[in-house]
């Protein structure tokens, strides 16, 4: 039978974990294993890449976080009561789960942060749905009563973690590594386990892939608290036991506790997280009732109300706006290109007008010379964005892009033929306001 590590640090466990990303799938699929875990310290910033590999590398991977915990409020920061955060194990079950991860993850940064990135009971229980949680390391809170003798709050704290979580999803973490307080964390969980028809699992608290890796580890956490590996009073892993124990292994040390091999299997089948990098993800914007996106886009844009966009469901072609506008396809091709290539624009002085079209709305609009016979004004919804036009006496035209609000300079080379050329300039001579209609 195989086994699934469900408690890895990543070299995203900054400082602390040492197995690159690509490394440790490539040793998972090596040992038949059919998942693997990510479960970083206080962050989830190596999930994407981790999912990938997986991915590619047809390991099911499954998202997960080992969390801080306040001992008490996430914001209480008092040097002597706060400092010290519990460890805390969490696995994403599914979408719900995942965006719970998601939201501890950057609590726990933004709000919670002291010393290390953490959250709280009330926030842990607002945010259990869809995940899995573990009594965890040594140095979370059920095994730190434990080992500190503190029984009776110990049950306390295993009673509030079934009762968040619920029955199928609260798990006893069994590890071995050369720590005395871990044997006899092993041995209270073993006790305490008939009381709660508890189901366990073995992990293995993977910082590295392979055993030989156990020297660069060391250096690493010399780098973290700024010691000499030389040094003999600096904080160190217990033994050389923190790789990716192969399934033959673990099954030798935990073989014989019934479940604790299984449900890592269980666990991975159980966790199914997508995270479906296809296609579009846009928050979701409420609409009214009875409008879909698109109906409630047209009632907020007045010009696109009546166009050829609501007639047509969708953007309309060159050929549409030519005929809607009364241009040819030339026309409204070079128009497009030449003002921002949204507009359409014909000039005929002759009958003092110039013809529009633009895109979203393909209204043919008409803007003619006003009274006091500078200014040309569309005669459309348009001038609610400010558009405005200007004729020169030297046959230029001015006029403010609807889109970008920039001034357009429309020159007119040849005043019975378009087309004409138009330039970008920095400053709007009119404001982006629309004169008044006249
Ligand atoms: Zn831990
Ligand atoms: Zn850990």
């Amino acid at each position: 039978m195989s086994f699934v590590h469900l408690h890895a640090h990543t070299e995203y466990s900054l400082l602390d974990g040492q197995g690159k990303i690509k490394k440790m799938v490539a040793r998972a699929k090596e040992l038949g294993m059919p998942g693997l875990a990510i479960t970083d310290h206080g962050a989830m910033f190596g999930v994407i890449e981790f999912f990938k590999v997986c991915k590619a590398n047809e390991i099911k991977p499954i998202i997960g976080i080992e969390a801080y915990l306040a001992p008490r409020g996430m914001t209480d920061r008092d040097p002597q009561k706060d400092r010290k955060a519990f460890h805390l194990l969490l696995l994403a079950q599914n979408e719900t789960g995942y965006r719970n991860l998601l939201k501890i993850a950057t609590a726990s940064q933004l709000e919670g942060f002291y010393y290390s990135p953490r959250v709280d009971h009330d926030f842990l229980a607002a945010h259990a749905d869809g995940l899995i949680c573990t009594t965890g390391c040594l140095n979370a809170e059920i095994p730190k009563a434990i080992v500190e003798g503190r029984e009776s709050e110990a049950r306390k704290w295993i009673d509030w973690y079934y009762q968040v979580f619920g029955k199928e999803n609260f798990f006893f973490e069994l590890q071995d590594h050369n720590i005395p307080e871990l044997q006899q964390l092993n041995k209270a969980l073993h006790e305490l386990a008939p009381r709660y028809s508890a189901q366990f699992i073995a992990t293995n608290d993977v910082h590295y892939v392979k055993p030989e890796d156990h020297t660069l580890q060391d250096i690493l956490l010399c780098i973290q608290t700024g010691t000499r590996v030389a040094e003999k009073n600096r904080m160190k892993m217990s033994d050389a036991s923190y790789y990716m124990r192969s399934p033959d292994e673990m099954r030798r040390l935990f073989g014989g506790v019934p479940g604790a091999i299984e449900n890592t299997l269980a666990i991975a089948e159980r966790c199914n997280v997508d995270l479906g990098f296809k296609g579009y993800h846009l928050p979701a914007f409420p609409v009214p009732e009875g409008h879909t996106a698109f109906s409630f886009l047209y009632e907020l844009v007045p010009f696109m109300r009546d166009g050829l966009f609501v007639e047509l469901g969708r953007a309309p072609t060159a050929d549409e706006i030519a005929e809607a506008g009364g241009l040819s396809r030339a026309e409204v091709l070079s128009g497009w290109k030449r003002l921002h290539e949204q507009h359409a624009l014909v000039l005929n002085q002759a009958a003092d007008e110039i013809k529009m079209a633009n895109p979203f709305s393909a209204v043919p609009t008409t803007y003619r010379v006003r009274s006091d016979g500078r200014w040309w004004y569309a005669n459309c919804a348009w001038d609610a964005f400010g558009i405005c036009a200007a004729l020169h006496a030297d046959g230029r035209i001015e006029t403010t892009c609807p889109d970008c609000r920039e001034a357009v300079n429309v020159e007119v080379r040849d005043n019975a033929t378009p087309p004409l050329t138009a330039t970008t300039t920095r400053s709007t001579p009119f404001g982006t306001r629309a004169p008044s209609r006249p």
